[in-house]
């Protein structure tokens, strides 16, 4: 399927291939009810702390959050805890995502509850 994500207006919602303008702080808010609680408040912080950085529109937060929303928690735990002992806040909620992305595209290779940790390859 065709990624029509840039059909949707980050500033007024509208998406051009739906046609509806897409409410998003009412989607967040949603997406947000929809996670575990540990995990809601984890990125709610890691959320805070880039957006000191640079100011993350409300589009980017819909847009990561509509990513990494069906991915299991200890994954996404797991990849704001590297997100965070790794001082990455400065490079922004994309790059938080490619981590968590990369941590589910290689879960098996990644025993995510004992020390071994492999190399993850980032796409930034
Ligand atoms: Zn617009």
């Amino acid at each position: 399927m065709k990624n029509n994500s840039q059909l949707i207006c980050p500033n007024c919602g509208y998406d051009l291939y739906r046609k509806i303008i897409i409410n998003y702080q009412k989607e967040i808010t949603n997406m947000f009810g929809a996670l575990e609680k540990n995990t809601r408040r984890k990125i709610k912080d890691v959320l805070f702390k880039i957006d000191k950085f640079s100011t993350i529109r409300q589009y980017d937060i819909w847009k990561f959050l509509q990513d990494i929303i069906a991915i299991k928690p200890p994954i996404i735990d797991k990849a704001l805890e590297e997100y965070i002992q790794g001082n990455h806040e400065m490079k922004g909620v994309n790059y938080l995502k490619s981590m968590i992305l990369n941590l589910e595209a290689n879960k098996n290779q990644i025993s995510l509850f004992q020390g071994s940790k492999p190399p993850i390859k980032i796409i930034v």
